[in-house]
């Protein structure tokens, strides 16, 4: 990847801050839904309880680079496969996550190897299982790290589908630790960055965690482009999460770990 930094510029409108975590962002994915009924918010979002609490491993760390609704270019471009578009005009979808990615990782790899306890060893992406859209010939994230060369050199496609019959589990925004093979031997010792394109439950990545982790993968870090949210839903700590995104630029000098780390932005 070329000037990551001079290609975001012309997109950063397409972003939306994430909060670091506090009362009422949830401790995982830190978005919503958090309300417990009582006006006191859960330390983790309702999707997050559902996805992990059957598992036997999962990751604790997901660092998303934007928020989402699906009223976004963001997500047209993640999702219904639109071409991206900004001050600079067309690009690929390819070369703008691309572009996203590299631009993020420069920023904040130590932030992420921070969560990691270390370097990471591997980077491996999640097979598409139909749930968000068709099954990918050329998965797009395999694609994206393809073009960051601080992630290329690492990447290896570690990550299988197992059977059918777990598609309409995952399609039911469901998680199991069978969901996802992984392939070759063991992977002791290994910290593993998992990048993503979108969180929507997190029952996907979470279950491809679990995979990892009984592996033997010593951590997991997941890096997702954006983290789903919906901006009608009545819960307040949802509403306000968004809102506060809404209401301040996105910069790539800030993510929701180095911002917590400090208390304020980077
Ligand atoms: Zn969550
Ligand atoms: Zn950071």
């Amino acid at each position: 990847m070329g000037d990551a930094e001079a290609f975001t510029r012309g997109f950063l409108p397409l972003f939306h801050a994430v909060p670091p975590v506090r009362l009422g962002v949830c401790r995982i994915c830190h978005s919503g839904p958090n309300n417990r009924g009582n006006g006191k918010p859960w330390p983790t979002c309702a999707s997050c309880k559902r996805t992990t609490q059957n598992l036997t491993g999962y990751t604790e760390n997901v660092v998303p680079i934007s928020l989402t609704t699906k009223e976004t270019q963001l997500y047209d471009v993640l999702v219904r496969e639109k071409t991206p578009y900004g001050v600079t005009g067309r690009r690929s979808r390819v070369d703008f996550l691309a572009a996203t990615v590299t631009h993020f990782y420069q920023k904040h790899a130590g932030c992420l190897r921070g969560l990691a306890g270390g370097s990471f060893t591997i980077v491996a992406t999640i097979p598409s299982t139909g749930a968000e859209r068709p099954i990918q010939a050329f998965p797009l994230m395999d694609a994206v790290v393809g073009k960051v060369s601080a992630l290329a050199r690492l990447f290896r496609p570690l990550l299988l589908q197992a059977d059918g019959e777990f598609a309409p589990v995952l399609a039911a925004r469901k998680s199991h630790s069978n969901a996802f093979r992984v392939r070759g031997g063991e992977l002791n010792g290994e910290r593993v960055l998992l990048v993503n394109d979108l969180f929507v439950s997190g029952a996907h990545l979470q279950s491809a965690a679990s995979a990892l982790i009984a592996k033997g993968a010593q951590t997991v870090v997941a890096l997702v482009v954006a983290r789903l949210m919906n901006p009608a839903s009545t819960d307040p700590y949802s509403a306000k999460i968004w809102q506060e995104s809404c209401d301040r630029p996105f910069s790539f000098d800030r993510c929701c770990v180095c911002e917590s780390a400090c208390g304020r932005a980077a």
